[in-house]
């Protein structure tokens, strides 16, 4: 061990002291070394072919050339080390293999956005406590949960009450309000059901996600109803309604919502929520992601989404830089919700929760949700998923799909 590597080592057996001194001198001393990868950690603008050494299901060590033994070893040659990836707008939930899926897909922490309301709420939360990894939901304002006929279009459906009850039975589980606000899915009642969710909201002082988008009233009257700490996803809906106006501004509401703490997230899905056209003026005008998230479903596995990886592609090919394309799937959006806490980094001390991506060079096909295809040259693909410190299984043949 040369100097550095003690002090760091020493650093974090202080910090967690529940880790046991190394002494016995047959002991390994890592319990898992991924090796010799592109670290990129965006919490701590670290970006260098380095070790990520891990003890105690938590990162130990993060240095070139980590000396000493461990259990196991990733070789990470050629690949991309980053912080497990955090996927705030997923609908994993609906099914039992939803979260286990995406752990495969390098996703460590995940969202449910409102797949329930308060009348079945309890079965998005038992499919939650028996994931993986960290998984909470989002609760539909709309009781009934996401409906073909839409969650809110009966006003009735979006009851403070119930909706306050659910979440006082689960408040670990329930980490926020999710409400849908497109016409096709409130109609009318865009306003008043943003309004009721807020009101819900307040009891708890936890966060509204609003799937914005198509909806019947601006943004204007309805953004000025968002809090700090409120998410807007789908942000690069076409109009109408957009963001941005046809001559290239973001409109005043959306600054002045940044400003005060509102968050924007991607939310790729499949239908109405992303157009490349509209993608890249919004990108152009300087108003970045804070977020990218799947708005992930067992039918997306297979097109648009495909998994958490290719949505960041999408955005290497309109030109964001890598590092902030991490950002958007760690980081940031780690500090959306407070269970996030010291995830989405590889910090010494941190839950060893690491995403090993494979990044290809070649001719790679991007699909928005209109149908419009656009080629990129760059894709990344899952290659090996950290958990708590253990090795994940992959996800069968990921490679050979491709
Ligand atoms: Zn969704």
């Amino acid at each position: 061990m040369n100097r550095r590597q003690f002090v760091h080592a020493a650093a974090g057996a202080v910090a967690f002291a529940r880790i046991p001194k190394l002494t016995a001198a047959t002991a390994k001393r890592f319990d898992l070394i991924v090796k010799g990868g592109r670290v990129i950690d965006p919490s701590r603008k670290f970006d260098a072919i380095a070790d990520v050494a891990i003890a105690q299901g938590r990162i130990a060590a993060v240095e070139a050339n980590i000396a000493g033994d461990a259990a196991e070893t990733i070789d990470a040659k050629g690949k991309l080390v980053v912080p497990g990836l955090i996927d705030i707008h997923t609908h994993a939930a609906r099914v039992k293999d939803g979260p286990a899926m995406c752990l495969a897909d390098g996703v460590t922490g995940l969202i449910d956005a409102g797949s329930q309301g308060a009348d079945h709420i309890s079965d998005t939360i038992a499919i939650a406590k028996s994931a993986p990894q960290i998984c909470r939901v989002l609760i539909n304002i709309g009781r009934a949960g996401i409906l073909a006929e839409g969650d809110t279009m009966d006003i009735n459906r979006a009851d403070v009450g119930a909706a306050r009850a659910a979440i006082a039975a689960n408040r670990e589980m329930i980490a926020g309000i999710k409400a849908r606000l497109s016409r096709d899915v409130a109609g009318p009642n865009d306003y008043e059901v943003l309004r009721r969710a807020q009101e819900v909201a307040s009891a708890f002082k936890i966060p509204v996600m609003i799937h914005m988008g198509q909806t019947v009233s601006p943004l204007s009257k309805l953004f000025p109803l968002l809090k700090s700490g409120d998410i807007v996803t789908h942000m690069f809906a076409p109009p109408p309604n957009s963001i941005i106006d046809d001559s290239g501004h973001i409109l005043p509401e959306v600054l002045a919502g940044r400003r005060r703490g509102v968050r924007f997230d991607l939310g790729n899905g499949r239908t109405g929520h992303l157009r490349w056209d509209i993608a890249e003026q919004v990108l152009k005008a300087g108003f970045l992601p804070d977020t990218f998230s799947t708005d992930w479903t067992p039918e997306a596995r297979t097109a648009q989404v495909i998994d958490f990886p290719n949505v960041m592609s999408k955005f290497l090919m309109l030109g964001m830089p890598m590092d902030q394309v991490i950002a958007c799937a760690t980081v940031n959006a780690a500090r959306d919700f407070p269970v996030f806490r010291n995830h989405g980094t590889l910090k010494i001390g941190a839950p060893a929760d690491i995403a090993v991506l494979e990044l290809r060079e070649g001719s790679f096909e991007f699909v928005d949700n209109y149908e419009n295809k656009r080629m990129g040259r760059e894709r990344l693909f899952p290659y090996a998923t950290v958990l708590g410190g253990k090795r994940v299984a992959g996800r069968p043949s990921a490679a050979a799909a491709f």
